[in-house]
C-alpha cells in the first residue's frame, strides 16, 4: 500500500481557494438575485458558474498538489476536463436556484442532494483521471460519508447563499465572509475525506504520469481560478454598487415625481394610483372606502395677508396634523394650493366614514403654531364614498368635490356626504361660473327692455333694461341665477358697467333714428354700488357717448340699501349731485327702516311683484298693505311702480289705490331692443312723449 502524505501549507491553501470561491458565489449570487429572468440575467449566470465551478474545481486539484504519493503523478486531460465541466454545470443549476425570490425546504433539499452529488461525482472524475494500475481501492464508509459531507455542505451552502442573497442585510460583508469561510472548511472536508477513501496498492502506477504533470497542473490552476475569481468578484461588487446607485437615482426621481415638494405628502398622480388600488381591492373584497375632499376656509386671505412664506408654513403644518390624525394605512395626499385628499379604506359603514370626518374636522380645533404667528383655520370636507357614490377615479373625485361645495356653502368648517341632488345643481353651478368669464367678449349677453306705464293713462314712461344671457350650450339662463354667481366672482363689476354702456349706445341709436327721448332704469349690483369708484365710473362711461344724465335712473334692492344705510344715504347723495335718479327696487321684501327711507329721498319706490300678485278683488289685506306702501311713498315724496302686474284686476286696484306707475306681462313683457323702438316710435308718431299699450 502506498502512503500518501500531506503538505499542510498547501492544504490551507485550498481551504482558503475553496473560501475564496464560496464568497465569490454568494456576491455573484447577490448581484444575480437583482436581475429579472432575461438574457441578462443568464449571462451573469453562465459568468457565475464559470467562476464558482473553477473554484471548487481547483480546491480539489489544489487538494491533490497537497497529496503526495511515492510516485510521479499526473493527470488525463480529457476527464480532468470532464471533471471541471461538472463543476460548472452544477455551480450553473445552484446559482440558478439561490437568486430565486423564494426556496422551499423541499426544493432545498432535492437541490442539496443534487450538488452535492455532483461535486462528488467531480471528485471522483478527478480521482479517476490520474488513471491508477492497479485502481484505487477505495473504502466504502468514507466513500458514503464523503458523499454525506458533500451533500451536508451543498445543502447549507445552498440555504446560506440564498438568505445572504440581498445587499441590504444588515452586516452582509461581515455575515457573507463568516458564511464563505464556513463552507470553504465543509468543501475541503468532503475532498479530504474522499482522499482519505482512496487506497493507493504498493506497485500502483500512474497512467496518467505522463500526460499533465501535477505540480505544473496545478500551478496553471491556481493562477487562472485566482484571476477569474478576482474578475468576478470585482465585476460583481462594482456592478451591484452601480446598480444600487441606479436604484438610489430612480428611487429619489419616482419620489419625486409621485410626491408634493413642499409637504412630502402624495400628490395627486400617487393618490389616483392607490385610490386604483383601492378600487380594484374594495370590489374584490365588496368592501367600503371614502375620499375626504378638503378645502381650507380662508386661506387666501391668509396667504394675502401674512404672505406666501406663512402660507407655505401653515400648509406643512396641516399636512403634519392630518397625517397623524389618519390612520397609517390611509393615505393624505396634496392635490393642489389648500386642498387635501384623505383615501380611508376598509370603513366599517357608515359610521366609520363619519368618525373619520369628525377627525379631520377635530385636527382643525386648535390653534396652529407656527414661527412667526398663531393660526387657526378650519376645514370645508366633501365625502363621497364607494361604491354608493362612484366606481371610478374621476367620478368619486368630482363628487367629493361637490359635496366639498355644500360644505362651503353650509357655513364652511363643515363636512357634507355626496348627494346625486348636488352633482346636478353643481355641475350647472360651474358651467355657469366658468362661462362667465367669456360672456362678455363672445357676444352672449344681450339687454332686453321692459316698458313702464304710467298705470292711469296707460302711456309709456320709460323702460327698465334687464339683462339676458345666451349660454351656448345651457340656453337662456336667468340673471335671477348667473347674477349671485357673478356677485360671488367679481365680474359682476364688469357686467355691470357693460350694460350701462349698452344702454347709452341704445340710447344713441334711438335718438339717432328719430325716435324720442326715453328714460332707462338700470340694475345695479351691491357689490357695484358700494364700490367707491362707482359715481366715477358710470359718469365717465355717460359723459364718452354725451348722454344726458337724467336719462339714466338706477335701481337699488331694498335690502342693499338698507345694508349700511348710512353708506348708502352718502352714495344716493353723490349720485343725485351728479345728476342721476334712483328707485328703490323689490320693496318689501326685506327690512326697511322708515327714518332711512326717508333720509335717502330716491325717486321710486317700486312694489314688490310679491304684493302685486297677491292683489285681487276680495283679498282687501293685501289691498291695505299695497295701500300703505304707496301712501307711505307718496308721503315721502316718491314715485310709486307696481312690478309684475299680470291682469286687469290688479290694475284697476292699483289705480284706485293711485299707484303712478307699473311694468308686468299684463301690458308688456320684458322686449328685445328692435320691438321696443317700435313701441317708441308709435309714441313719436302720436307726437306725444309717452305711448299707450295695445
Ligand atoms: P328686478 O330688477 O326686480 O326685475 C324685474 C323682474 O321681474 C325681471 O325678471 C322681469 O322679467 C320680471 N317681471 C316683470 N314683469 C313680470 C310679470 O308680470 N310677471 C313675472 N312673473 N315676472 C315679471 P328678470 O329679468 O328675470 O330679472 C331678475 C332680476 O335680475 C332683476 O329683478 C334684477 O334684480 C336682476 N337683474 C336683471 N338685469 C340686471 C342687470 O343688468 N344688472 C343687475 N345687477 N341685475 C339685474
Ligand atoms: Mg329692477
Ligand atoms: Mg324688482
Amino acid at each position: 500500500m502506498l502512503v500518501g502524505t500531506y503538505n499542510s501549507s498547501i492544504v490551507f491553501a485550498s481551504v482558503l481557494i475553496a473560501a475564496l470561491a464560496s464568497y465569490t458565489t454568494l456576491q455573484l449570487a447577490s448581484r444575480i438575485a437583482t436581475l429579472q429572468r432575461g438574457s441578462v440575467r443568464r449571462r451573469w449566470l453562465a459568468g457565475g458558474a464559470c467562476a464558482m465551478g473553477l473554484g471548487i474545481w481547483s480546491m480539489h486539484f489544489v487538494g491533490m498538489l497537497a497529496f503526495s504519493l511515492p510516485i510521479p503523478l499526473g493527470y488525463d486531460p480529457a476527464l480532468t476536463l470532464l471533471s471541471l465541466a461538472i463543476a460548472v454545470t452544477v455551480a450553473y443549476f445552484a446559482l440558478d436556484l439561490v437568486t430565486q425570490a423564494d426556496l422551499s425546504h423541499r426544493r432545498l433539499g432535492i437541490s442539496g442532494i443534487l450538488l452535492g452529488l455532483g461535486i462528488a461525482s467531480m471528485h471522483y472524475t478527478g480521482m479517476f483521471a490520474m488513471r491508477m494500475a492497479p485502481g484505487i481501492e477505495y473504502d466504502l464508509g468514507f466513500v458514503v460519508l464523503s458523499i454525506a459531507i458533500a451533500i451536508a455542505a451543498a445543502t447549507a451552502a445552498l440555504w446560506i447563499a440564498f438568505t445572504l442573497r440581498h445587499d441590504a442585510l444588515q452586516y452582509v460583508r461581515l455575515r457573507r465572509i463568516g458564511a464563505a469561510l464556513v463552507m470553504g472548511i465543509a468543501i475541503a472536508g468532503m475532498h479530504y475525506t474522499g482522499m482519505y477513501a482512496a487506497n493507493f496498492p504498493a506497485g500502483s502506477i500512474c497512467g496518467a504520469a505522463s500526460d499533465l504533470s501535477l505540480n505544473w497542473l496545478a500551478v496553471t490552476i491556481l493562477v487562472i481560478t485566482l484571476n477569474v475569481l478576482t474578475v468576478a468578484l470585482v465585476l460583481s461588487v462594482l456592478d451591484s454598487r452601480m446598480e444600487r446607485s441606479a436604484t438610489r437615482f430612480t428611487r429619489s426621481l419616482q419620489y419625486q415625481a409621485t410626491h408634493d415638494a413642499l409637504t412630502g405628502l402624495p400628490n395627486r398622480y400617487l393618490l389616483s394610483d392607490r385610490v386604483h388600488h383601492a378600487i380594484e381591492r374594495s370590489a374584490r373584497a365588496k368592501t367600503q372606502f371614502a375620499l375626504y375632499f378638503i378645502d381650507l376656509d380662508a386661506f387666501k386671505a391668509i396667504n394675502d395677508s401674512l404672505g406666501h412664506s406663512v402660507g407655505d408654513q401653515l400648509l406643512k403644518a396641516i399636512a403634519d396634523r392630518l397625517r397623524q390624525a389618519m390612520r397609517k394605512e390611509d393615505t393624505v395626499a396634496r392635490i393642489g394650493g389648500d386642498e387635501f385628499v384623505v383615501l380611508a379604506e376598509e370603513l366599517a359603514g357608515f359610521g366609520a366614514a363619519v368618525n373619520v370626518a369628525e377627525k379631520v374636522l377635530a385636527a382643525f380645533k386648535t390653534d396652529i403654531e407656527l414661527p412667526s404667528s398663531r393660526i387657526r383655520t378650519s376645514p370645508s370636507i366633501g365625502i363621497s364614498l364607494y361604491p354608493d357614490d362612484g366606481t371610478t377615479i374621476d367620478t368619486l373625485l368630482s363628487h367629493a368635490d361637490a359635496a366639498m361645495y355644500e360644505a362651503k356653502a353650509s357655513g364652511r368648517n363643515a363636512y357634507r356626504f355626496f348627494e346625486e341632488a348636488m352633482n346636478i345643481a353643481n355641475k350647472r353651478a360651474i358651467e355657469i361660473q366658468q362661462g362667465l368669464h367669456h360672456a362678455i367678449e363672445s357676444a352672449q349677453l344681450f339687454l332686453q327692455y321692459q316698458p313702464k306705464w304710467d298705470c292711469r293713462h296707460r302711456t309709456l314712461l320709460g323702460a327698465e333694461a334687464l339683462l339676458r344671457w345666451h349660454h351656448p350650450e345651457l340656453g337662456l339662463v336667468s340673471p335671477a341665477e348667473f347674477i349671485p354667481a357673478a356677485e360671488q366672482s367679481g365680474q359682476i363689476i364688469a357686467i355691470d358697467l357693460w350694460v350701462i354702456e349698452q344702454v347709452c349706445r341704445q340710447l344713441i341709436a334711438w335718438r339717432d333714428a328719430g325716435l324720442a327721448p326715453i328714460r332707462i332704469a338700470v340694475n345695479l349690483s351691491r357689490i357695484n354700488f358700494r364700490s367707491p369708484a362707482l359715481v366715477d365710473e358710470i359718469t365717465r362711461i355717460t359723459d364718452r357717448y354725451a348722454i344726458d344724465r337724467s336719462m339714466l335712473m338706477f335701481e337699488i334692492t331694498e335690502s342693499v340699501a338698507m345694508q349700511n344705510a348710512e353708506a348708502t344715504k352718502e352714495t344716493i347723495e353723490r349720485m343725485q349731485q351728479a345728476g342721476f335718479d334712483l328707485a328703490i327696487d323689490d320693496f318689501g321684501t326685506g327690512y326697511s327702516s322708515l327714518s332711512y327711507l326717508q333720509q335717502f329721498s330716491v325717486r321710486q319706490l317700486k312694489v314688490d311683484r310679491m304684493f302685486v300678485s297677491s292683489l285681487c278683488a276680495d283679498d282687501s289685506k293685501a289691498a291695505s298693505v299695497v295701500a300703505a306702501i304707496i301712501n307711505l311713498a307718496h308721503a315721502l315724496d316718491m314715485e310709486v311702480v307696481a312690478e309684475g302686474v299680470e291682469t286687469e284686476a290688479q290694475l284697476t286696484i292699483l289705480r284706485t289705490l293711485s299707484c303712478d306707475a307699473m311694468q308686468g306681462y299684463l301690458l308688456a313683457k320684458p322686449l328685445p331692443s328692435a320691438d321696443f323702438a317700435n313701441l317708441l316710435q308709435r309714441a313719436g308718431r302720436d307726437n306725444s312723449p309717452a305711448v299707450t299699450a295695445d
